[in-house]
């Protein structure tokens, strides 16, 4: 058993509260890390402001770099002294899904993880006798914490932690989405909806994948310089409404091969299928409302349209998190643009408030003890 400082959300709509936690040892096929640095998504504020729900108390996080300090029993695909980056999409290897190469539906994983468990269905961390659940198998905003083996993805030292913190889960969903679940072919056409660092990530996948075009749409202007380094061609607001002619304009009239949508409500969804091209497809990448619907022109599917969604960007951890970083070492993929900056964990509430703010991509540091 080991003490450690963690970021706990104990209600909606309340700021973390630093604790000292105790932290049980690994189990079966889980491991100890020691945080190095910790990213800050989305995700995160989602489950401060209840749209989507949690049990609490919870240690929040759910991107991260760190060093493995100890293994559990049966521990076989990394080992003591590994500096790994943490990836929510852990998996079983055995189940239905995980048998057919799925490993970012592992049926055995989602249930427990969506309860705020590990694998096993129980917890780790303890505020004096009463249990503290986990946030989707990482719980990053910690000085130690316990995940599943498949969670980690060993990697060299020569990867920044400013960087490394922030690849878990908006760039591999992201540049996932056109790699594995829309497979971008070389020269298609693309437009994306939000340019946050998801709709960032897909830009410079379809930038490596040699898209003929790339339109973004996003009302704040602040963010399109930074779009234009990622590869986007055209920038476009749709602060007014939604520029489906300007669109189409750019696309010989007939629309996008495919439309990424990381924004995913009613009205996104709804143009994203008028601004692409008949036989084209419209990804939603972004994380819906879990109450929301999507209603869309029966007639357009007699066009061959297709509406897919995408988790993770259909990605498993050990096999695209080293592709993505060979990308960002071979200089096509530039990550340092997309840190917005650091905080202590001490912190960590002025980072999530800046976030829901102004947006960008922060990560959280930590004093070694
Ligand atoms: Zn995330
Ligand atoms: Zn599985």
């Amino acid at each position: 058993m080991i003490r450690t400082k963690a970021a706990v959300l104990e209600a909606k709509d309340s700021p973390l509260k630093i604790k000292e936690l105790t932290l049980m040892p690994p189990k079966e096929r889980e491991v100890l890390i020691k945080m190095e640095a910790a990213g800050l998504c989305r995700s995160d504020l989602n489950a401060i402001n209840g749209h989507t729900r949690y049990n609490m108390p919870l240690v929040l996080g759910h991107e991260g770099i760190g060093i493995i300090e100890d293994v559990g029993q049966g521990v076989t695909t990394v080992k003591k002294g590994d500096r790994v980056i943490l990836s929510w999409a852990s998996y079983c290897g055995n189940c239905f899904f995980c048998n057919k190469g799925l490993t970012h539906q592992c049926h055995t994983i989602a249930w427990p993880r969506g309860k705020g468990l590990l694998p096993d269905w129980t917890t780790r961390f303890r505020d004096g006798d009463k249990e503290v659940y986990h946030f989707n198998l990482v719980s990053s905003f910690s000085e130690y914490t316990i995940v599943y083996e498949t969670g980690c993805v060993p990697i060299g030292r020569d990867i920044p932690a400013q960087i490394a913190s922030i690849l878990g889960c908006s760039v591999v969903s992201g540049m996932g989405a056109v790699f594995n679940t829309a497979g971008f072919t070389e020269g298609g056409t693309a437009l994306v909806i939000g340019g946050g660092a998801i709709g960032m990530s897909i830009i410079q996948a379809l930038r490596i994948r040699n898209a003929s075009n790339i339109i973004l749409v996003e009302p704040d202007e602040a963010k399109w310089n930074a779009a234009k380094k990622c590869g986007a061609m055209h920038t476009i607001s749709n602060k007014e409404k939604m520029p489906i002619e300007e669109v189409k304009k750019l696309t010989d009239d007939f629309g996008v091969d495919y439309t990424f949508d990381c924004v995913a409500v009613q009205d996104t969804v709804k143009d994203s299928f008028e601004m692409t091209r008949r036989g084209g497809t419209v990804v939603v990448v972004g994380s819906p409302h879990p109450l929301s619907k999507f209603e869309v022109p029966a007639i357009d599917f007699h066009q061959e349209k297709r509406l897919i969604g995408s988790l993770y960007g259909s990605s498993n951890p050990q096999r695209d998190i080293p592709k993505i970083l060979d990308y960002y070492r071979k200089g096509e993929l530039n990550l340092e643009g997309m840190s917005s900056g650091s905080f202590p964990l001490d912190e960590v509430n002025t980072a999530i408030n800046e976030l829901a703010a102004k947006g960008g991509k922060y990560y959280i540091t930590f004093s070694s003890r």
